[in-house]
């Protein structure tokens, strides 16, 4: 493999990002990625997570961030196994991750809560390293969830962890204004952060209610700030429910590749990055992006030799 012409190595740094599931408890008029309670309840198998973290120890360029994201991670606990999310923390802060999950915290309030709670303990207690990032706007209808986890991530349990807790939301929202107060009322020794973005992006259900900006290709943003940005930035390498992947964060599932062979075993990293990456130059060929120039992303992605 490594004599073939096609073989690149990952070039630039990497997180992974694991899209648990589409399923959400909530139908966001924002949402991106256009998740609601009517999709099919589909789940990242936990051995796929676990398969690829231990094939992207052996490469240098895994930055050792990885993203649990959704849908709404924690429909595992309701439909899937109540194990799910307790083992991935755990094996994956085995192996040195630094994690940051995403959820709605609509489960606060749910009679799960206690075993959730009791999970997130794992991260907090790991120290300085984890981050939860909880969505908080006006689309979002996630107010009473919301509250309770402000008074948990207070309590003694959370508080002086060191756990990152980040408050998701946009500009000028009059939801996140309102709860910023509250929190500084109500729960002054909540350590908490703004995540602020500067605008809803067009696509996703966003787009179906005629929401937000268009900012062209949106799916190739992430690159484009990568390169032209963030020159630290780390580029994601994401799977999804339905056992595909992509370099970048692609919602349509035309511009990812199946992770698994046809003998049904997984694809070794080493076999899956340069499928990737050659999807991922064809579907930009093809799509005739003019946000970039196909000469950086090579630049970005490709290491000279293989160019
Ligand atoms: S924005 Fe988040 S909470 Fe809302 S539907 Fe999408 S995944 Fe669910």
């Amino acid at each position: 493999m490594k004599n073939n012409k096609f073989f690149y190595t990952p070039h630039a740094k990497f997180y992974a990002n694991f899209y648990i599931t589409y399923f959400c408890n909530l139908a966001c008029k924002i949402c991106l990625m256009g998740c609601n309670p009517k999709i099919p309840k589909q789940f990242l198998p936990l051995e796929d997570i676990l398969f690829y973290a231990k094939e992207f120890e052996k490469d240098e360029c895994f930055s050792k961030s990885t993203v649990i994201n959704g849908g709404e991670a924690t429909s595992t606990y309701f439909y899937y196994s109540e194990d799910y999310l307790q083992t991935l923390y755990s094996e994956l802060l085995k192996r040195s991750c630094k994690i940051e999950l995403h959820t709605n915290s609509v489960w606060a309030t749910s009679n799960k809560a206690e075993k959730i709670w009791q999970d997130l303990k794992i991260l907090a207690d790991f120290g300085n390293k984890n981050t939860i990032d909880l969505s908080c706007d006006q689309y979002h209808n996630n107010l009473s969830g919301l509250r309770e986890s402000f008074k948990v991530l207070s309590s003694p349990d959370f508080v002086n962890k060191k756990l990152n807790i980040n408050l998701l939301s946009f500009t000028n929202d009059p939801v996140v204004n309102n709860v910023i107060k509250e929190i500084k009322n109500y729960y002054p020794n909540l350590n908490i952060t703004y995540a602020i973005e500067g605008e809803i992006i067009k696509t996703g259900t966003a787009k179906k209610y005629g929401l937000g900006v268009k900012v062209p290709f949106f799916e190739y943003h992430n690159e484009y700030c990568g390169i032209y940005y963030w020159s630290d930035e780390k580029l994601a390498i994401s799977f999804h429910p339905d056992r595909t992947a992509c370099i970048g964060t692609f919602y349509n599932p035309k511009r990812r590749v199946s992770y698994v062979n046809k003998d049904n075993k997984l694809k070794p990293w080493e076999q899956l990055y340069p499928e990737l990456m050659e999807n991922y130059i064809k579907s930009f060929k093809k799509d005739g992006c003019d946000l970039l120039e196909l000469a950086d992303i090579k630049e970005f992605l490709i290491p000279k030799k293989f160019r």
